[in-house]
């Protein structure tokens, strides 16, 4: 895989782990996604083989700790916002030809910046389609994106819930507001590159555009940093977020919270929020996609006889008809009384009936059963009548 790959993909999201995980979590992680995602257990899903094929390619490079290293040194050296604008072929031989330039050659030892994984193709198109660049703002670093779980129980993973999530994590500063400039004064536009954060040079047929040392690629300058967060514009805090999970969530499941992750610096959008919902299971339903399943103790009696018996559901008991002669361990359906399903409508409760076999009978009840034996037989039912070859 070329560095352009590198630098295109984002394999710590691909995993859902953050990018200072340890390898015992890269290696949990992808193991999780691996069971979720494989083919076998997707047949027909062509979204899951595709992320199926991304977690592993992440998985070769992030599990291998050498590679994992190159991979992230070399998207250190082009995420910072300066290599945002990259470059473009200068002088007539190149304009509207197709060329394609690899970046890791153009750029191999030039890195430059402090790490973060900005958004380099979205700002080189936004940046090449504002012709004159000169006046352009600088689009700084995104904040990082971060990831958190929560627990729920059954039902309301099922029902949906509201949950309030604590979190510490990089928020703007409250002082600045996040500028990274004192109260009362403001970052002024880098002279030396016009706020665009890079600078051209000419080598041979091509202009490089490189980060503008003077300001760091940031195109401000900011000559009374705010106190509170050293110019930075960015402060740890420790905020409460509220999560709106949709009904019928999946353990396992992910959020993203677009914006609510890390503060980007000086500023920049933030990075996104992701959260990991586990649910607890429940004592009696369980799940099966969009059913709900339950298994509902029965006596041999009801069966035979058929009877009406008062079921749970997740709104109330619902009268269940078990028809006359129903077999143990057969199952009955419960209509719309599911999980709620996307779009609309519930899946069904699936309810198993099984026998209850009482472990002490008084002597009526035994007297009773002997003679209901004796009927039995009289009446020419034999259990094992064509089992096993009798
Ligand atoms: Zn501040």
């Amino acid at each position: 895989m070329s560095q352009r790959e590198w630098i295109e993909k984002d394999f710590y999201k691909d995993l859902g782990v953050s990018s200072d995980a340890s390898q015992e979590d890269i290696k949990k992680a992808y193991r999780k996604l691996a069971r979720d995602l494989h083919p076998d257990a997707n047949p027909g899903d062509a979204a899951a083989e595709e992320r199926f094929k991304s977690v592993s390619e992440a998985n070769a490079v992030l599990s291998d700790p050498a590679k994992r290293k190159e991979y992230d040194e070399t998207r250190r050296m082009f995420a910072s916002g300066g290599y945002g604008g990259g470059f473009q072929p200068s002088g007539g031989g190149f304009s509207g030809g197709s060329t394609t330039f690899d970046l890791g050659d153009l750029f191999g030892g030039g890195g430059a910046g402090d790490g973060g994984l900005g958004d380099l193709f979205g700002g080189l198109f936004n940046r090449g389609a504002t012709p004159g660049g000169g006046a352009n703002r600088s689009r700084p670093r995104r904040g990082g994106d971060i990831e958190t779980e929560t627990t729920l129980d059954f039902r309301d993973a099922v029902q949906g819930v509201t949950v309030p999530l604590r979190l510490t994590s990089p928020a703007p500063c409250t002082t600045c507001h996040g500028s990274g400039a004192e109260p009362g004064t403001s970052p002024r536009v880098c002279p030396q590159c016009n706020g665009s954060g890079i600078v051209s040079r000419n080598q041979g047929a091509f202009g490089f555009s490189e980060p503008c040392d003077e300001c760091r690629g940031s195109g401000s300058i900011i000559d009374s940093p705010c106190r509170d967060c050293r110019g930075s514009g960015v402060q740890e805090r420790t905020r409460t977020i509220t999560v709106r999970v949709p009904p019928g969530i999946k353990d396992g499941s992910r959020i993203r919270l677009a914006g609510q992750g890390e503060a980007g610096l000086r500023g920049a959008p933030s990075g996104d929020l992701f959260v990991v919902v586990h649910v607890r299971p429940d004592r009696v339903f369980g799940r099966d996609g969009d059913n709900l399943t339950l298994v509902l103790p029965v006596s041999y009696g009801e069966l035979v006889l058929g009877s009406t018996v008062s079921v749970p559901t997740l709104d109330g008991r619902v009268g269940l008809k078990i028809p006359a002669g129903t077999a143990d361990g057969r199952v009955l359906r419960v209509r719309g009384r599911g999980v709620p399903k996307r779009g609309g409508g519930a899946g069904d409760l699936l309810v198993t009936v099984k026998v209850a076999i009482p472990q002490k009978l008084d002597e009526q009840a035994t007297e009773a059963l002997r003679d209901y034996l004796r009927a039995e037989e009289a009446g020419g039912f034999d259990p094992r009548e064509g089992w096993a070859g009798a």
